[in-house]
């Protein structure tokens, strides 16, 4: 190996934080964690599920709530115009 050109690499193990599977690996960093991997992501297990780790749906689901009030409010106050 030439000396002084490759990074400082670590046994460790992937930690997946979603359920808890761990596995060794060589990597660059001491500790390696994940969202979803392999056996918990809904693709791979077939399983008809939203991977929600930050809140993310609620937030769209506020949002997408919001957005359709103000359309209705519109939509109702065209109404009113044209009677
Ligand atoms: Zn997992």
């Amino acid at each position: 190996m030439k000396q002084g050109i490759h990074p400082k690499t670590f046994q460790t193990v992937y930690t997946c934080a979603g359920c808890g599977t761990k596995w060794p690996t060589v990597a660059t960093k001491e500790s390696l964690r994940l969202d979803v991997c392999a056996k918990c992501h809904p693709f791979y297990t077939g399983e008809q599920r939203i991977v929600d780790t930050a809140g993310q749906v609620d937030r769209f689901m506020k949002r997408l709530k919001a957005s359709q009030d103000v359309q209705a409010a519109a939509a109702s106050r065209a109404d009113g115009k044209k009677k």
